[in-house]
């Protein structure tokens, strides 16, 4: 058993990251509300994911919908046994306890069985934070390492493309990054997408955003910042210099013609 001393260092360093996530989480469903799903994608994420669910909020859940939805949730769920439980029980029943209402606790078996008939979620107000910050993915941090190795993503489905082609515009117009570097990334992040568009499989290509508190306030700022109609005209130009450069790399004088493309449009 470790010490007592131990225990709160412990204790404080994962009240931390539990509430730094559950800020990023928020931020994060913040920006998407700026987005709306497009007709065509059917709901892929809740056919094509396994949902996880955090213990407070299965408990939640199942408070709040109704017998039927209670018994296919008990029904279809699995319980997941968390390595690090095993790890926090030589620092007592509170650290324990802490990783259990906070870690990820049960996972549906997808397709989600909440997803009604006409692709809409049927407890969309109690949905779980998986849901609400989905596109964007959390590779869940070790709890016994700082929180700053964790590993925050956008994955490439049909809202991540368009998040991706913003964050890509705004990256470019707040000098943040090199910016050949953010092009090749928006470049191999539209690879991905196209790929999963046509195959209709669980998306597979993520793109990592650095420094993700800073990265998603900058994000909403731009997108609250700028009207949609010059969002959309940045995008258009970034998609066609994406286009044009599918198999090649791009020169320095066509990167500067795209910067000043996308600074012109205000
Ligand atoms: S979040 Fe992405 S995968 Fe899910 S419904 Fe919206 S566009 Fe489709
Ligand atoms: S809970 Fe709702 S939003 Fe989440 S996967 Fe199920 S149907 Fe989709």
């Amino acid at each position: 058993m470790k010490t007592q001393k131990e225990r709160r260092h412990l204790k404080n360093q994962l009240t931390k990251q539990f509430a730094l996530y559950d800020g990023l989480v928020n931020k994060a469903s913040e920006v998407l509300q700026q987005y709306t799903c497009s007709s065509e994608c059917s709901a892929l994420c809740c056919k094509l994911n396994p949902i996880c669910f955090e213990q407070k909020e299965y408990y939640k859940i199942l408070e709040a919908v109704d017998a039927g939805n209670k018994a296919l949730i008990e029904e279809r769920t699995i319980k997941l046994q968390s390595v690090q439980i095993f790890d926090a029980k030589e620092y007592g029943k509170e650290i324990v306890q802490l990783i259990e209402d906070n870690g990820p606790f049960k996972t549906f078996l997808a397709p989600c069985p909440l997803l009604n008939g006409s692709d809409k979620c049927s407890i969309y107000q109690n949905r779980p934070s998986v849901c609400r910050r989905y596109p964007f993915e959390f590779a869940r941090f070790d709890l016994f390492k700082d929180f700053s190795e964790s590993v925050f993503m956008l994955k490439a489905c049909d809202i991540g493309i368009e998040v991706a082609f913003d964050y890509g515009c705004w990256q470019i117009l707040s000098n943040s990054g090199d910016v050949s570097t953010t092009l090749h990334i928006v470049l191999e992040f539209f690879k991905g997408w196209a790929k999963y568009r046509t195959l209709k499989e669980m998306p597979t290509c993520a793109m990592v955003i650095d420094e993700p508190n800073t990265a998603l306030e900058g994000l909403l700022e731009y997108i609250i910042s700028n009207q949609i109609k010059i969002r959309l005209a940045r995008r258009c130009a970034l998609l066609r210099f994406v286009g044009q450069h599918l198999d090649k790399s791009p020169s320095e004088d066509e990167i500067a013609e795209l910067l000043a493309d996308i600074k012109k449009l205000q």
